[in-house]
């Protein structure tokens, strides 16, 4: 249900194991802009998995490290180079061309598996499978599948549908972001400012283009303006953005929630549906995609051996819900790093012993979402 990232995702994992997916998605057309960027090392792996990491490297740029500045100027850089595994780096890709490659292969592999202009109203889980009552054009009709995965993103109504509920918090602080040419000399390198006015980050994009998120001066400041970002930037870290050609400003607040639970009986809740994480530090869709090739692992498995797979779901369940909580504090600290403080040149202080060997390989690691599956 949902063809955001993580709903397309499952569907070529279900393919890819022999199960015949249905992606129903209520919007007519895709969705453009960059929104997403950051495709960690396992999210690759599991994209060569289903042969497709070909395609993101074409389209992507690999961020191969990070500088951190701070109150007194440049503290550190963490490199992803020695971090295990094919990818030592982190894609960047704008989410619209991480969604038009997997459709795509999706339209490519299982022609029609991707209804779009279909909604989602309600379910009705039986003893053999679930009902799917989805509106579309042609008004209301009933879908019978032999399980559902809710990819429909943080107000799921499949998870509405099902009465599970969802616990979480929305944090202080306000974010806004913009996409800018590049006109920085950091090339393919990420760039983070810990100055004392608050958080600065920098990504770059395909295309010579660059991310910038900005923490906001104030919260309730309203809407954000391509003005208020290469203001804040320029103040921040002295760096002049070119605001006539800048896209896609928006601004949004962080939030984490965790459904209560993430499987029950033949329905299962993935991606946003089950879990939001904030996003400093770039993690939800990534944290998605790991948890939909557990889950088609799991689905799939009980399927070909003609099991209910009620007690595999919930089995998978409890490890993806530990990966989410793993994920949130991960994120918490990235954001704890970028608050603004008056004590600026100590967390510089602390910044830098994170920065030095061997410290700095395990948060290579950390920020490559290594380990995730262990809980930590
Ligand atoms: C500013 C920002 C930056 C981010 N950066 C990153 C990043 O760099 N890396 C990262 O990993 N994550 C990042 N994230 C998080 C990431 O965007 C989300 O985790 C990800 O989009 C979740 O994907 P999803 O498929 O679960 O849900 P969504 O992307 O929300 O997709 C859900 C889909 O379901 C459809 N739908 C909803 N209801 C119904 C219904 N009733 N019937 C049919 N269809 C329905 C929707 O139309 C939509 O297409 C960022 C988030 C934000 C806000």
């Amino acid at each position: 249900m949902g063809a955001g990232p993580v709903g397309l995702f499952a569907a070529l994992c279900l393919l890819a194991r022999g199960v015949r997916p249905l992606v129903l998605e209520k919007r007519r057309e895709p969705r453009p802009g960059s929104r997403s960027i950051g495709v960690h090392p396992p999210s690759l792996e599991l994209l060569d998995a289903l042969g497709l990491g070909p395609a993101f490297l074409a389209r992507g740029v690999r961020v191969r490290r990070g500088h951190a500045f701070g109150a007194s100027g440049e503290i550190g850089t963490v490199s992803f180079a020695s971090c295990p595994g094919a990818h030592p780096y982190v894609l960047t890709i704008a989410q619209e061309d991480t969604e038009s490659i997997l459709a795509d292969a999706l339209e490519t592999r299982a022609p029609g598996a991707l209804q779009r202009g279909v909604e989602l109203v309600s379910i009705a889980p039986h003893e053999h499978g679930v009902e799917l009552v989805v509106r579309d054009d042609h008004g209301t009709r009933t879908i019978d599948a032999a399980a559902i995965i809710g990819c429909d993103g943080r107000r799921s109504a499949t998870r509405v549908a099902s009465s599970i509920a969802s616990l979480g918090l929305t944090y202080e602080g306000a974010y806004a972001m913009a996409d800018f040419p590049d006109t920085t000399r950091f090339g393919d390198d990420a760039a983070i400012f810990l100055g004392a006015g608050g958080l600065v980050e920098s990504f770059p994009l395909p295309r010579q283009w660059r991310r910038w998120v900005i923490r906001r001066d104030a919260e309730g400041q309203g809407d954000v303006t391509i003005e208020e970002i290469a203001d804040t930037v320029a103040r921040r870290t002295g760096h002049r953005l070119p605001r006539n050609e800048a896209r896609a400003p928006s601004a949004f607040r962080a939030e984490r929630a965790l459904a209560t639970e993430l499987a029950r009986g033949r329905v299962a809740l993935a991606g946003d549906a089950a879990h939001v994480v904030s996003p400093i530090g770039g993690q939800g869709m990534n944290l998605g995609w790991r948890g939909v090739a557990t889950l088609a692992d799991a689905l799939s498995g009980a399927l070909a051996r003609g099991d209910d797979p009620t007690s595999v779901l919930a089995a998978d369940a409890i490890t993806r819900a530990r990966a989410a909580r793993a994920a949130t504090r991960r994120a918490e600290l990235n954001m704890w790093l970028g608050r603004p403080t008056a004590r600026a040149v100590d967390r510089d202080r602390v910044v830098a012993a994170l920065l030095l060997q061997p410290v700095a390989s395990v948060l290579a690691r950390a920020f490559t979402m290594r380990g995730l599956e262990a809980g930590v």
